[in-house]
């Protein structure tokens, strides 16, 4: 069991963390995007948990959950949701 229990539910557990963090470029770069979100936004019950968690973290040190697809968002796409400093 996580830490969270949410994450347990989360649809990206039986797939795998690197469809969610695609290093391609262009067009096939541009498909593994779609196809994460894909995941995020048409099978996961929890979407609005994971984007909370991202977004919390994204303010701290974590590197990590900078990068990538969570809560079928790009990180610039989170970026646009956080208020200006
Ligand atoms: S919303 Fe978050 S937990 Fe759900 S599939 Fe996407 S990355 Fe995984």
């Amino acid at each position: 069991m996580s830490p969270r229990r949410w994450e347990d539910r989360a649809a990206c557990r039986e797939i795998g963390t690197e469809v969610f963090h695609p290093t391609g470029r262009g067009a096939d770069f541009e498909a593994d995007i779609a196809a994460a979100k894909a995941v995020c936004h048409g099978l996961c019950p929890v979407r609005r948990q994971c984007l909370a968690l991202a977004l919390e973290l994204e303010g701290t040190a974590d590197r990590y959950s900078r990068d990538g697809i969570w809560g079928g968002l790009t990180g610039p796409e989170r970026a646009a949701l956080r208020p200006a400093a």
